[in-house]
């Protein structure tokens, strides 16, 4: 149950959240009308679904993870102001000699630090993380937020995209892939010709572990790809056409009522699951069934122990381990059926606690298909 301060705090990161989806608009057109390179990875109907009906409203835990990943960036902008990197405007990026960045300061944008506030610091010697830089292409429906470019003192870019998840990674994720390489195409048009640009995703992973990957520039192929993507989604956006259902674990997020994949069609229907999730169950039965095998045989191994040990309580040692095996007294358990014939529903309800739900996930083998009749 929320206290009332929990909740007062979640009102506090829905406002924050109203000025903090301002900073993602900075294109030279309406959001609306063009891909951006966070939409690149994304499903293509969900994204126009959205520009149309609106995002759904977060829960708590959602606006609180967009917090941290803020929070991420503002980190590693301080990381780079210590490393002497001087934080610039985003139109000042693109000629400034280096070393610099620009980005990393969107959490300041609620305390009403503007960019001439920024710069009457920075003449006093005060350095803070700036606003990220928006690049946009109108007639190729594309465009890019990027969370820091770094420029080195040699002139080449660096483009970082803070992630933060809880889930430990060897590869980075295909829609960050997609996010970053759209990035690196957008700087290199605007970039002073020759220059040479690298870009990766800086992750963190849990609560400290931190790891960059490493993404290549789009080759010509790759590039044209992503502007052929972009133009599909901007035109989805735009109405113009209808946006490809494109399953992914994304669905599980989504409000487009209208596809099967929602989970309002989840609930209804059976389908196909996306192919990520469909080998998530893959390996979830193959790990399962060694889980199973290691679980029987270590139940083998304990009764060999308990056989020895019999009813006594026992401490031994074996090598390197402490034994100890104690008899535990059986759990005495009340027949709540039996009990509400002898007691009033008032004392029951009283003595009664609910635990929390949750759900329930089974797989089964289907059934093999009949054989084809040749009749
Ligand atoms: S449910 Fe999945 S496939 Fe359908 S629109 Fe949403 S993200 Fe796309």
């Amino acid at each position: 149950m929320k206290t009332r301060t929990t909740e007062w705090a979640e009102r506090m990161l829905r406002k924050i959240s109203e000025i903090a989806s301002a900073a993602i608009n900075r294109f030279s057109v309406p959001r609306n009308t063009i891909s951006t390179a966070s939409a690149q990875g994304h499903c293509a109907f969900k994204t126009a679904y959205e520009a149309k009906h609106g995002s759904p409203e977060f829960d708590f835990a959602s606006l609180t993870r967009f917090r941290v990943g803020h929070a991420f960036e503002f980190d590693i902008a301080t990381r780079l102001i210590a490393g002497g990197f001087v934080p610039v405007e985003p139109d000042e990026i693109l000629t400034h000699p280096g070393p610099c960045f620009c980005g990393g300061g969107d959490l300041l944008d609620v305390c009403g630090v503007t960019a001439n506030i920024r710069k009457s610091l920075k003449a006093n010697g005060v350095l803070l993380p700036t606003e990220q830089l928006t690049l946009d292409i109108p007639a190729d429906d594309i465009g890019a937020n990027y969370d820091i470019v770094v420029k080195a003192p040699n002139g080449s870019f660096m483009v970082w995209e803070c992630k933060t998840t809880e889930d430990t990674l060897t590869i980075p994720r295909d829609e960050w892939v997609s996010q970053v390489k759209t990035q690196l195409g957008l700087l290199r048009h605007f970039a002073p010709e020759g220059s040479v640009i690298r870009g990766a995703v800086y992750c963190r992973m849990g609560n400290s572990i931190e790891q960059d990957f490493e993404i290549a520039p789009p080759n010509e192929k790759e590039w044209a790809d992503l502007k052929a993507r972009a133009q599909h989604i901007a035109q989805a956006k735009r109405g113009e056409v209808e946006g490809a259902k494109e399953p992914s674990h994304f669905c599980g997020f989504c409000h487009a009522a209208t596809c099967q994949y929602s989970p309002a069609g989840r609930a209804a229907n059976s389908f196909p699951l996306p192919k990520d999730v469909q080998q998530a169950v893959e390996n979830f039965i193959t790990t399962k069934d060694i889980a199973d095998s290691y679980a029987k045989e270590a139940e083998r191994h304990k009764k060999k122990l308990l056989d020895y040990a019999g009813d006594e309580r026992m401490t031994a040692k074996a090598g390197k381990y402490l034994v100890m095996a104690s008899p535990i007294p059986g759990r005495v358990t009340i027949s709540t059926k039996k009990l509400a014939t002898m007691v009033s529903p008032s004392i029951l309800e009283a003595c009664s606690s609910k635990g929390n739900g949750y759900m329930k996930v089974e797989v089964k083998p289907l059934p093999d298909e009949p054989p084809a009749s040749n009749a």
